[in-house]
């Protein structure tokens, strides 16, 4: 552990250290021990070298005659924003602390939190979002179990092949992913995996019989569920990882919940990022995300992220969720009564999941009260409510109770910490009571001590005060010093002053003292009771923490479809009609605007082959038709005037050259390795969107593959839309029926050819092949020098009538071969070839 000089034996401290951060390492082997020495949590040997670099603070060296290693630590008040920082890096930090005062001999410490990236439940560093624990295990097929501690929500899928995995484990985002050793053990895998997910070496145990074990400690008894060895392995992984991170506490998780996979859309990843949901592409762009986080609550807004990621397959429950958001689009009162309800909640999820493991703070708990406060008046407002309203508002009634008892013990206001006291209400512990008055006859007494004290000294700015180093004190001025009773012992000198005491004074000051400490224990043990007695409601917390969370994301939905002016999609049986759509984020971005567009896919109509100049809104056009697909499919109205819409089983993008320098394959073999995943998943009832494929080769093995590509999408039913710059492609809607032509209309001004402006873009797509490319003008708008782009030109109509061949072929028709000599041939050779070649370049 400790790479250290010299070869004496090790200082006792260190040795300490060094024994703990071996135990450590056999819980998480890449963690970083902070060890407290004094007002410093220290780290030594390599673990300094990492903390050195990854917190940038200075490494220094622990030395003694014959010893030395490096250190690095940090102040005790710097710990949070520290641990913060190593585990936004993806390192685990053990923190040791001293657990007794220091006296002569070696400090008693002791590991007091172990911390990962995705098993915090710390408020302080947990961000609002999700916070998933993710492990993996193989045997018939794929198992992947996901865990959110700081929620305890828990969920396993199996999966028949990998692609499908990695689908679904980049949907939930896990912040860290624990692999079975057959697949950490094998390299390929594993570096696949690590180029993909935060993957953590730790030593999880995925053997079956250890995790049925966990299975029935945290659960009670192995699901039926979880029908295979994979699923028991991934689901007892995860919770015996996250069993040592909490330290043995996992009561917030109370049920797994397997789900199907193919219960929600497929969204693979390259899709959630072409749409940009939740991360734009170009840096500080908005995201579909953006324009619809209208929830109130931290749940919310978690509930909202889980439906976009998932959308829905089945059609009742996607008209579920529509007729909930209809009803509260239709009715403003009880929208805006929900809102404003919501502003005041408190993430009730994670309270009820603080409350479940018995670790709520008082503040905690007092804000729990607050958000339970708010749900009779949720559940008045959704009064003959049927439906998903119906079922929220049955789960959200039923804690009243709850609050009463709060209510009754704990005061309005209690202080962060549970050990200092003034948490407890008067009047609610006869003992505590009795305790507390005793102390207010105390201070009485104090408060008169002044100005008895004053009367009978005759010292007339007498004073009583207290500080943490004397207690209670008589303070008398130096002029006054002459009269100061003979009762009186001094226990300061000060400039001007002194200070006294006396045995009557030290004996009250006694009194209060024990009172108080006896008032705090009293406290604590209420305290206690009262949280105890919270965790037995833990299941009905987190049913009326999920009810909040959707309530929040419907009425979010709702309000974004009135002020945004979005409708309701018909569900339809194969057929797509949308009328006036807009994109939602780019319309945003436009201010009024945006050209809305119409796209109409079916039968005889199911690949658009969309053609027109770069920047005219081709993107924006197949963007649209995938967000509003989506909208529909998580429940949501869609930004048109009129919408029918089919349940897509997927949404696959080819979308934009992306790069993938890092990851070490060319921007050609993403896009490749893109497109084949494409076609191997697509089938009949999937929305396929692609943009611009073939574009990161030569023309020609560009135009082939595009060509290939597009006939055999064609050739699947799927609804395809494609955009591209090859205008050889638009010669195939002869030959395909159902492959339909469209362009978004430009206009070229020919009066406007002297550099600037030149092409007019109406953003609006209409029936019918793109005239020409219209590249070189969209170069000159770019800025191109003018005589480049003159050029361009000139070389354009020449490529176009193909007029070098002609002349090479005439010249060769032309020529007598029995006069000519051969450095004349060869002359003439040199000459064809270099307007040949000098063509090719341009
Ligand atoms: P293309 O894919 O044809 O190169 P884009 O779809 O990227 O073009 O659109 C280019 C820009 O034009 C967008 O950033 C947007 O600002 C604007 N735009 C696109 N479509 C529309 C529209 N329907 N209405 C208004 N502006 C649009």
């Amino acid at each position: 552990v400790l790479k250290g000089t010299g070869n004496g034996a090790l200082p006792p401290m260190l040795e300490q250290y060094v024994r703990m951060r071996d135990e450590v390492a056999a819980q998480l082997p890449h963690a970083i021990l902070l060890f407290q020495v004094g007002d410093f949590y220290e780290t030594f040997g390599e673990d300094a070298e990492r903390a050195a670099r990854l917190l940038r603070i200075a490494l220094t060296h622990k030395s003694s005659k014959d010893f030395s290693t490096p250190m690095a630590g940090i102040p005790l008040r710097a710990l949070d924003s520290n641990v913060e920082r190593l585990l936004s890096a993806g390192v685990c930090v053990a923190v040791a602390d001293q657990v007794e005062e220091p006296g002569s001999g070696l400090v008693e410490r002791k590991v007091t939190q172990l911390l990962t990236p995705g098993t915090v439940t710390e408020e302080r560093h947990l961000s609002a979002d999700e916070n998933y624990l993710a492990a993996v295990a193989t045997g018939d097929g794929y198992a992947l179990a996901l865990l959110d501690v700081s929620t305890g929500e828990f969920r396993c899928a199996a999966f028949h092949t990998r692609s499908a995995l990695y689908d679904e484990l980049s949907r939930w985002r896990a912040r860290e992913v624990l692999l079975a050793p057959e697949l950490s053990g094998n390299p390929a895998l594993m570096a696949d995996f690590q180029t993909r997910f935060p993957v953590m070496l730790s030593p999880a145990n995925f053997e079956e019989d250890g995790c049925c074990d966990e299975l029935k400690t945290v659960l009670g008894e192995v699901p039926g569920s979880l029908s295979s060895a994979a699923l028991r392995r991934a689901c007892g992984a995860v919770l015996g990882y996250a069993r040592v991170t909490q330290q043995g506490e996992l009561s917030m998780v109370r049920r797994a919940v397997r789900f199907e996979p193919g219960a929600h859309m497929r969204l693979p990843e390259a899709a959630v990022r072409a749409l940009e949901l939740f991360t734009a592409q170009a840096p500080g762009g908005v995201t579909l995300m953006d324009v619809l986080s209208q929830t109130r609550t931290a749940g919310g807004r978690r509930r909202l992220r889980a439906w976009l990621r998932a959308p829905l397959l089945d059609e009742l429950s996607i008209r579920a969720r529509l007729d909930s958001v209809e009803t509260l689009t239709r009715a403003a009162d009880l929208r805006g009564g929900v809102r404003s309800l919501l502003y005041r909640a408190h993430d009730l999820e994670r309270l009820s999941a603080r409350v479940a493991v018995r670790r709520a703070t008082p503040r905690e708990v007092a804000s729990l009260a607050r958000t339970l406060e708010l749900l009779p008046e949720a559940v008045r407002l959704l009064d003959g409510l049927d439906g998903l309203l119906g079922g929220v508002r049955a789960r959200l009634a039923g804690l009243p109770e709850v609050v009463t008892r709060i209510r009754a013990a704990l005061v309005d206001d209690p202080p962060i910490r549970a050990g200092d006291g003034g948490l407890i209400r008067d009047g609610f512990h006869a003992e505590l009571d009795g305790l507390r008055n005793e102390a207010v006859g105390h201070r009485a007494w104090l408060a008169e001590l002044e100005l008895s004290e004053r009367a009978r000294t005759g010292i007339g700015n007498l004073k009583v005060g207290f500080n943490n180093v004397f207690g209670y004190y008589l303070e008398v001025t130096g002029p006054h010093l002459s009269k100061v009773p003979a009762d009186y012992r001094q226990i300061a000198t000060l400039k001007d002053r002194a200070r006294f005491t006396r045995p009557d004074l030290r004996e009250r000051e006694r009194e209060i003292a024990r009172l108080e400490q006896a008032a705090e224990r009293l406290e604590l043990e209420v305290f206690t009771e009262l949280r105890d007695s919270l965790a037995a409601h833990a299941e009905a917390l987190s049913e009326a923490a999920g009810a909040l969370a959707e309530l929040d994301v419907l009425s979010a939905l709702a309000e974004i479809a009135v002020d945004c002016g979005w409708t309701r999609p018909q569900t339809a049986d194969g057929s797509a009609r949308l009328t006036q759509a807009r994109h939602p984020v780019v319309e945003a971005a436009t201010g009024g605007k945006f050209v809305p567009n119409d796209a109409v896919l079916g039968a005889g109509r199911t690949t658009l082959l969309l053609t027109g100049p770069n920047m005219a809104g081709k993107s924006t056009y197949l963007r649209t038709v995938a967000l509003c697909a989506l909208l529909h499919q998580i429940g949501s109205f869609v930004p048109a005037d009129g919408a029918e819409l089919p349940v897509y089983d997927a949404i696959h993008t080819r979308i934009g050259a992306s790069d993938d320098l890092a990851g070490g394959r060319s921007t050609f073999m993403v896009e490749m390795s893109e497109l084949a995943a494409i076609l191997h998943g697509v089938t009949a009832r999937s929305l396929v969107i692609l943009d611009e494929v073939g574009r990161g080769t030569s023309t020609l093995d560009g135009l082939a593959i595009a060509q290939a590509a597009l006939e055999h999408l064609h050739g699947t039913g799927a609804h395809t839309l494609f955009a591209t710059h090859y205008f050889e492609l638009t010669r195939l809607e002869g030959e395909h029926p159902g492959l339909i032509n469209l362009h978004v209309a430009a206009e070229e001004d020919e009066s406007a050819h002297d550099g600037r402006g030149g092409l007019t873009f109406y953003h609006q797509v209409i029936p019918g092949a793109a005239r020409q490319s219209y590249g070189v003008e969209v170069a000159r708008l770019a800025g191109l020098p003018a005589p480049v782009t003159a050029r361009a030109a000139r070389l354009l109509t020449a490529l176009n009538t193909g007029s070098d061949d002609g002349r090479l072929t005439r010249e060769l028709a032309a020529l007598d071969l029995g006069r000519l000599t051969p450095l004349q041939a060869l002359e003439l050779l040199h000459g064809w070839q270099r307007d040949v070649v000098g063509a090719e370049r341009a």
